[in-house]
C-alpha cells in the first residue's frame, strides 16, 4: 500500500443506480480496513465544490447495502464542467487532507474523473448506472435490478392484458442503449422490443399482433425503449385502430386489441438492489480501494466475462464512442494499430451478440 494515503473520498453522481450505496459501504469498509480515513462528498462532485463532506466511518455504513438510491445523494453539478468549479473542488480535498477519490456513476461522472487525475488527484471510476451503457464493462451497477424491477411490473400488466385480451406497450429506461428492453422483453415474454441497436417493423408487429390474436394469444406486451419517446404512444394508438378497423370489417370483435400505454419512468430506478447487484457494488468497491492504493489513477473498475478488472477511462471513453460510432478525429490518435484492431473487435463481437439475442428474441416471440 502507497503510505501516502490518509483520506480519501468517496461520491455518487449522474442517474442514482440500485447498489451505489453498497458500492459505498465497500469502499469504505475496504479503506477503514487498511487504516484510512473516507469521507462522502454529498451530492456528487456539489459536496467537493461547496464543502459538503461526511465522515463515513463503518457505522455510517451500517443498514444500508440492502437500501436503493444513494445515502450520499446525487447531482448533476455543471459547475464542475468548469475550471473553476473543479479548483474550488480541489481546493476543499486539500483543505480537507484528502488524498484520493473513487468516483461512482456512469460517463459524465468518469469525465469528472479523468479531469481530478489530470490535476494531481488520483480518482478511480466505479460504473454505477441501470442502462448499462458502459461498452468496456458487460455489467454495471444496478442494471439487473433495473431489469428485475421492470419484469415485476411488466408481469402484473400481462394479468390485466390476459384478463382483458388486450396489449400493453411499456416504455423503460436505458438511455441510448437498448440492454434493459431487450432482455426484459425476453424475460416478459414480449412480442416485440424496439430497442436502438436493431430495426423494427411496425407494420410487421402489427401484423403479428393479428396473427396471434386470430390463433387466440389473448396478451400482448411490447416493450419500448426511452430513446423512442415517440413510438410508443404512437404505436399504442395504432395497434388499437388498426384491430379495431378489421374487427368491424370482418364483424368480429375479438380482433380488437386494446391497447394501453405505460411509461415506467423513474419506477425502474428504484428498489432493493438485487444479490447480483450487491455482489457486483461490493466487488468493485474493493477493488477501486486496492486499485487507488497501488497508486493507479484515471481508470475505472469493469466486469469482463465474470470477472473484476479495470481499464484506462480514455479507452472506455473511445471504446464507448467506437461501440456509438461517434468517434471524432483524433481521438485514437494515442492508440497503437494494434489496440484500435482490439477494440474494433470487441465491438464487432458485442455487436453480433446484440443482433443474436434479438433474433432469438423474435423467434420465440410467436
Ligand atoms: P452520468 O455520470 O450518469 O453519465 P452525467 O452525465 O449527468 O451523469 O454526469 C454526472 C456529473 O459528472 C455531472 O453533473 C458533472 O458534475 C460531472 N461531469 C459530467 N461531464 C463532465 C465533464 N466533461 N467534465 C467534468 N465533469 C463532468
Amino acid at each position: 500500500m502507497s503510505a501516502k494515503f490518509r483520506k480519501i473520498c468517496v461520491l455518487t453522481s449522474g442517474g442514482d443506480a440500485p447498489g451505489m450505496n453498497a458500492a459505498v459501504r465497500a469502499v469504505t469498509r475496504a479503506a477503514n480496513a487498511r487504516g484510512v480515513q473516507v469521507m462522502g462528498s454529498l451530492g456528487g462532485y456539489r459536496g467537493m465544490i461547496h464543502d459538503e463532506f461526511v465522515e463515513l466511518t463503518n457505522r455510517a455504513v451500517s443498514n444500508k447495502i440492502q437500501l436503493s438510491g444513494t445515502f450520499i445523494y446525487s447531482d448533476r453539478c455543471l459547475e464542475f464542467k468548469e475550471e473553476a468549479g473543479m479548483q474550488k473542488a480541489i481546493a476543499n480535498l486539500k483543505k480537507h487532507e484528502i488524498d484520493g477519490v473513487v468516483a461512482i456513476g456512469g460517463d459524465g461522472t468518469f469525465r469528472g474523473a479523468t479531469d481530478l487525475s489530470q490535476r494531481g488527484i488520483p480518482t478511480i471510476g466505479i460504473p454505477g448506472t441501470i442502462d448499462n451503457d458502459i461498452t468496456a464493462s458487460d455489467n454495471t451497477i444496478g442494471f439487473d435490478t433495473a431489469m428485475q424491477t421492470v419484469v415485476d411490473n411488466v408481469d402484473r400488466l400481462h394479468d390485466t392484458c390476459e384478463s382483458h385480451a388486450r396489449c400493453n406497450v411499456v416504455e423503460v429506461m436505458g438511455r441510448g442503449a437498448g440492454d434493459i428492453t431487450l432482455n426484459t422483453a425476453i424475460a416478459t415474454g414480449a412480442v416485440a422490443a424496439v430497442i436502438p441497436e436493431c430495426d423494427f417493423d411496425e407494420e410487421a408487429c402489427i401484423n403479428k399482433i393479428i396473427r396471434l390474436r386470430r390463433e387466440g394469444k389473448r396478451s400482448f406486451l411490447i416493450i419500448v425503449s426511452e430513446a423512442f419517446p415517440e413510438v410508443g404512444p404512437a404505436l399504442t394508438k395504432k395497434i388499437t385502430e388498426v384491430t379495431r378497423e378489421l374487427s368491424e370489417k370482418e364483424n368480429n370483435d375479438k380482433l380488437w386489441v386494446e391497447s394501453k400505454f405505460c411509461r415506467m419512468a423513474h419506477i425502474v430506478r428504484g428498489g432493493s438492489p438485487t444479490l447480483s447487484d450487491r455482489l457486483l457494488a461490493t466487488k468493485m468497491g474493493v477493488r477501486a480501494v486496492d486499485e487507488l492504493f497501488a497508486g493507479n489513477s484515471d481508470i475505472i473498475v469493469v466486469e469482463r466475462e465474470g470477472k473484476i478488472t479495470t481499464c484506462g477511462i480514455l479507452w472506455s471513453q473511445i471504446l464507448d464512442r467506437m461501440y456509438k460510432g461517434t468517434l471524432k478525429e483524433g481521438m485514437t490518435d494515442s492508440l497503437s494499430a494494434d489496440e484500435i484492431k482490439e477494440m474494433e473487435k470487441f465491438i464487432e463481437e458485442k455487436k453480433a451478440g446484440f443482433k443474436t439475442t434479438y433474433a432469438m428474441f423474435n423467434e420465440l416471440a410467436n
